[in-house]
């Protein structure tokens, strides 16, 4: 892969109205990102391979747990610094960003708001740290989109849990120490369990053969007769909206990261552009390739806005799960689009290893289905603009 030469676009002076530490917080990562992230992320996405060696990296620049307090060995930075975190961590690729976006969002955070103290001290320090890496387990094999169907299940054996069921695209599993697996109990009401490696008759198969994704492990998670001790229940929040309110965390990260991946693709397009010869002139030089620049950098400057004032309500605890979605559809989709179009800007080469854009593209077919695909977030808006439920 060539050097990275990435300079961030800023069309709207966003940055000043970032604080000292914002910037701080978000060159830390775009760093990281140069130094640690972009010469080996293409060779490892090629034999679709989690590079286990940046969890130490992610871990200092603050991507487990942005917003989890000190003293449980979160950053305590506030949303917006999460939000950019992400956009840096996915400017150099999605799969590491899914790494970072699971820990925080889908196991610390589950951990901090609906977790005992004896949980949160017990694992939070280490979550942040790297040394124990988490997964989420809601999706199964026959409830995607509507988790609320799901059937796995724990029943109460007097001194244990005893759980049954399988989980399936599941980021993180093959290699996660713990898992935080959303099951009915026999009242059929949703809980959140912590479940650790090693426990009988729980394993983590690889899942392979993914064309998208391939720097992140994605695996199942299957309970045969699991025993759970029953101080690993989730007790502070129970239903489908405890493992919802997870992915509102979630999703607010992938509306900022996906914004990293098409700054990214954009920039490297409008270099590309500016510097390839064809009939005596740039490229970059001729109206369809401006058309397609001007549309990537009109489309960026708006997704920045969007997330940076959902940062601002996320700060005062005022972002509603429908504007989150909003956001998280819109940036996506955003991105996607100019991922193919920067594709189409470097001619043949946009379909090679060289450049970044083509790994962010494929990526970005995960990130627009996961966490709520595409199709269910217009139907979240649908839903919060008339008062009926379409799905
Ligand atoms: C790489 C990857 C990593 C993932 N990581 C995790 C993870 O860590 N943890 C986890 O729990 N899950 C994870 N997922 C699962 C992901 O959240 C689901 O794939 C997603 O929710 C969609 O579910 P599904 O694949 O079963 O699709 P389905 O729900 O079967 O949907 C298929 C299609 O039907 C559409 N559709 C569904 N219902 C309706 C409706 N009512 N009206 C109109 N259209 C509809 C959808 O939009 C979609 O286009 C991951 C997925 C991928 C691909």
């Amino acid at each position: 892969m060539r050097p990275d030469l990435f300079e961030a676009p800023d069309y709207y002076n966003l940055d000043e109205l970032l604080s000292e530490e914002h910037k701080l917080v978000r060159d830390a990562a775009r760093q990281w990102v140069k130094r640690d992230i972009s010469p080996i992320i293409e060779e490892y996405a090629q034999k679709a391979e989690f590079p286990k060696q940046i969890v130490k990296g992610l871990a200092e620049i603050g991507a487990f747990g942005p917003y989890i307090p000190e003293n449980y060995g979160g950053a305590g930075l506030d949303q917006i610094s999460y939000g950019l975190i992400m956009q840096e961590i996915e400017r150099g690729d999605s799969g590491v960003r899914s790494t970072a976006s699971v820990q925080s969002s889908l196991v610390m955070y589950p951990i901090f708001a609906y977790g005992t103290e004896e949980q949160r001290v017990k694992y939070l320090p280490k979550l942040a740290s790297g040394e124990f890496m988490g997964c989420f387990g809601l999706t199964e094999p026959d409830h995607g989109s509507n988790p609320g169907g799901m059937v796995t299940n724990f029943k109460d054996k007097g001194d244990h849990y005893l759980l049954n069921g399988a989980k399936l695209w599941i980021s993180n599993s093959p290699f996660a120490d713990i898992a935080i697996v959303w099951a009915k109990n026999e009242e059929g009401r949703i809980h959140g369990l912590i479940i650790e490696r090693g426990m009988e008759g729980f394993s983590t198969p690889e899942t392979h053969g993914k064309w998208s994704l391939r720097a992140s492990a994605t695996g199942e998670l299957i309970f045969d007769n699991v025993k759970v001790p029953k101080e690993n229940l989730l007790v502070g929040k129970s239903g489908l909206g405890a493992p919802l309110g997870c992915l509102d965390s979630a999703r607010y990260g992938i509306a900022w990261g996906a914004i990293g991946a098409a700054m990214d693709c954009y920039d490297t397009a409008l270099r590309y552009a500016k510097e390839r010869i064809q009939f005596g002139k740039p490229i970059a030089a001729t109206q369809l390739q401006q058309k397609k620049l001007a549309e990537m950098i009109t489309e960026i400057t708006k997704a920045q806005l969007l997330a940076f004032r959902l940062g601002q309500l996320k700060n005062e605890g005022r972002a509603t799960s429908a504007q989150i979605s909003m956001a998280k559809r819109n940036n996506v989709d955003m991105a996607i689009k100019i991922a193919r179009e920067a594709r189409q800007v470097l001619g043949g080469m946009g379909i090679t290893g060289e450049y970044s854009i083509m790994r962010h593209m494929m990526n970005l077919e995960s990130v627009i289905t996961y966490e709520g695909t595409h199709d269910i977030h217009l139907l979240i808006t649908g839903l919060d603009i008339t008062g009926h439920a379409a799905f």
